[in-house]
């Protein structure tokens, strides 16, 4: 039988907004002492109100427009029931029925084929508590409680692990990119739930539910075990049970939480303590959109004469291009239109460097300015591709300043660069020529001398003159 694997996607986002989401505690996940944000409202005291925190619709906008989505001009709360020793009011304010946005899309890059999945919601509701299992207890940790959470559910539009796993990428380079969040998978300020079912091509089967996915890696690890697993269960003619799987990363296997006969009913209903959610033009407006991935992509390969996986590489860390970017126009200052040393220096030998070392860009302190300026003379020939790596590596591994290497008097070595300087001497002073051919002995020295101030005092006598003595032979 011809099975087809088809895939949706449930994804949990903290949004990264000062306060929380109904009540004025911060919004802190770096706070380490537990129990510290936290008041009446968020830790479910009776007769507390909950007020909205608008900050969190605007970010919530953000999405919503991004995934070009239909914002429902009113939207509703309601009260999704359950009783947890995470959830004190017994109660978690969500949305249901009218959800902030329905029915939007997003493209994502497959290798360098681009896809489109259809995006089916997107709501928001309030974090519970974060609870922390000793040996001999269970602890409850409400600074988490209340945090601004985003749901999106995507329609069941992948077909293959690496396909899901590509379109999460997108998703958090998105988020990233809009600053409504920092979607750290192994923090869980973004949590992924995969669908799956097998069926018959453009059918769909009984589909799996599995959580607490906490990287990409596992995230695709599972969704190719649990295609092999219910493909294996249907070849020998069993069936597939609806139910919640979790992912075992050691044994990487899937294994069974929860079956649909246990799941619970939330018995849903409005939430009387929150009037309904106006979206009106004005908040729409307060949305200020940066620029996008896919629209960044579009235009660094067309401004910057990049193909596709350049202008790819360059995206996928927003920093990364706005450095580039700025780079670029520091570079052109100083009179350069060439961008290619600057991403290849920047792209290839910074970035491995990088990549060997274990180190962020950001730890490196380079500046767009002298970054601009190190290229500049590369372009010149002042300095060798040797001498722009060895300076690189310096900034890397022993974290030395760009602006002090640049200053430092750097002895100019190699014989292909003093080759080149002598070329251009000899070429502009044909008199000293002669008379270094006519036997002068002091012609020499003078050329040699030439060559120092050019480089200001770096080039190195010795080479020169073995350059002069091959070229003027
Ligand atoms: P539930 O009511 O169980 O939460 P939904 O219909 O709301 O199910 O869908 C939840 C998620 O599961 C969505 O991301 C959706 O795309 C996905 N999904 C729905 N049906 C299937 C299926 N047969 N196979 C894979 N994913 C599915
Ligand atoms: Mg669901
Ligand atoms: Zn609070």
């Amino acid at each position: 039988m011809n099975l087809e694997p088809t895939i949706g996607l449930e994804i949990h986002l903290e949004l990264k907004t000062e306060t929380k989401m109904f009540c004025d505690c911060l919004n802190d996940s770096n706070e380490m002492h537990p129990n510290v944000n936290i008041c009446e409202i968020c830790s479910g005291q009776p007769g507390t109100l909950p007020s909205l925190n608008k900050n969190a619709i605007i970010f919530a906008l953000k999405l919503a427009q991004a995934l070009k989505t239909k914002v429902n001009e009113k939207s509703f709360f309601a009260r999704k029931n359950y009783f947890y020793p995470d959830l004190p009011k017994g109660y978690q304010i969500s949305q249901y029925e009218s959800p902030l946005a329905e029915k939007g899309e997003m493209e994502y890059w497959l290798g360098s084929e681009k896809k489109k999945a259809a995006i089916r919601r997107i709501h928001l509701e309030e974090d519970t508590a974060r609870l922390i299992h000793t040996n001999d207890a269970s602890l409850a940790d409400f600074n988490r409680a209340g945090l601004p959470l985003l749901e999106i559910v995507t329609e069941p539009d992948f077909h293959s692990a690496k396909e899901a796993r590509a379109f999460a990428e997108e998703l958090i380079l998105l988020i990233r990119y809009l600053k409504i969040s920092t979607a750290n998978l192994e923090k869980g300020e973004i949590r992924l739930e995969v669908n799956i079912s097998l069926g018959p091509a453009g059918k769909l089967g009984v589909k799996v539910e599995i959580k607490n996915l906490n990287s990409l890696r596992a995230v695709e690890e599972a969704i190719e075990a649990e295609i092999k697993r219910q493909k294996d269960l249907i070849e020998q003619g069993d069936q597939v049970k609806q139910e919640t799987r979790g992912w075992n990363e050691n044994a990487k296997q899937t294994f069974s939480q929860r079956t649909k006969e246990e799941a619970e009913d939330y018995r849903y209903f409005p939430e009387p303590d929150l009037p309904p959610l106006l979206i009106n033009q004005e908040l729409l407006d307060q949305t200020i959109m940066p620029e996008l991935p896919s629209q960044r992509r579009t235009r660094f390969q067309k401004e910057f004469r990049l193909n596709f996986n350049q202008a790819n590489f360059l995206t996928r860390d927003e920093r990364l291009g706005s450095f580039f970017e700025e780079a670029v126009s520091e570079l052109a200052e100083l009179g350069s239109n060439q961008t290619e040393s600057l991403y290849n220096f920047l792209a290839n030998d910074l970035a491995g460097l990088l990549n060997a070392n274990q180190k962020n860009f950001e730890d490196t302190g380079l500046t767009p300015h002298h970054f601009a300026h190190l290229i500049y003379k590369f372009e010149k020939k002042e300095y060798s591709s040797k001498i722009v790596k060895d300076i690189l590596s310096q900034v890397v591994i022993s974290a030395k300043p760009l602006e002090e290497l640049l200053q430092k008097k750097i002895k100019i070595n190699d014989e292909e660069i003093v080759s080149d300087l002598i070329k251009k001497i000899i070429a502009e002073n044909p008199k000293v020529v002669q008379d270094y051919k006519s036997g002068k002995g002091s012609a020499l020295q003078f050329i040699i001398g030439l060559a120092m101030e050019k480089t200001q005092g770096q080039v190195d006598p010795e080479i020169c003159r073995q350059a002069i003595e091959s070229q003027l032979k």
